[in-house]
């Protein structure tokens, strides 16, 4: 059965690794284990955990498209530090301290949006691809009308979250990307896979998507166990707010 199914492409999207190296590696050896062509990045892959040059190497390496978040500026100091909570700020100010010269040349060279054969990804929203987050009906609608093509892959809110255009008239839904599901893409769609590296929507699995754009186009939510423990042990050495390890284990 599966030998006649023509898929084009299969992309992996990745959001929010936020430099926790343990989540990302068990990401990735998960899609190998699915088979893709091409792995896209919606950025802030540091900040918050603990090994922000090796995340930012295995991108520079692995993904075909990547986008820098508001974390990867904050570090780089192109958005100010004032703008993130003072745990975030904090987190950010210890990477900025860390990163070496290839990393930030890297994450240098990152738009925060990129459009391309009908899809957009932006790190926050659209309309404003390094701040806002879309997480009401009501972002969503202003985002539907800040992308031309068919769908639009962002993070940032580290929520997996569907969101389809309706027939006229039907209010917008957002819906819980739930893990294992595969949903197909139904006229104009906006997805978010969650995050790698901190998920914040009660399960503490790394959160990915499989993304197909033919012969008709489908996204799958997953979500993968990995070493929770062995980075939040690296981010006690390296001295992280207590409070940013603790989530890492609730998911929140
Ligand atoms: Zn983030």
């Amino acid at each position: 059965m599966h030998g006649i199914i023509l898929v084009e492409m299969r992309a992996v999207i990745v959001s929010d690794i936020h430099s926790n190296l343990a989540a990302l590696q068990a990401v990735l050896e998960d899609a190998a284990r699915e088979g893709y062509d091409e792995l896209w990045c919606l950025g802030d892959l540091v900040g918050y955990g603990p090994l922000p040059n090796q995340c930012v190497a295995l991108m520079q390496t692995k993904a075909a498209r990547c986008l820098a978040g508001n974390h990867d500026l904050g570090v780089l100091g192109a958005v100010p530090l004032d703008d993130f909570n003072v745990h975030a700020a904090a987190a950010n100010r210890w990477t900025a301290g860390v990163l070496e010269e290839e990393a930030r040349a890297y994450l240098s060279s990152l738009a925060s949006r990129q459009d391309f054969d009908g899809v957009t990804l932006a790190h926050g929203s659209p309309r404003d691809p390094v701040w806002e987050y879309v997480v009401s009906p009501y972002i969503a609608a202003a985002s539907f009308a800040a992308f031309a093509g068919n769908v639009c892959f962002l993070g940032h809110s580290h929520l997996p979250l569907l969101c389809c255009e309706p027939p006229h008239g039907t209010p917008l839904r957002l819906l819980a990307g739930q893990a294992g599901r595969r949903v197909p893409l139904t006229g104009r769609c906006i997805v978010n896979p969650g995050s790698v590296g901190q998920p914040r929507d009660g399960d503490p699995r790394a959160a990915y998507a499989i993304y197909e754009d033919a012969p008709a186009s489908a996204i799958e939510f997953r979500r993968v166990a990995y070493d929770v423990a062995a980075t939040q042990t690296l981010m006690r050495q390296a001295s992280l707010p207590a409070y940013l390890i603790e989530r890492l284990a609730q998911g929140r």
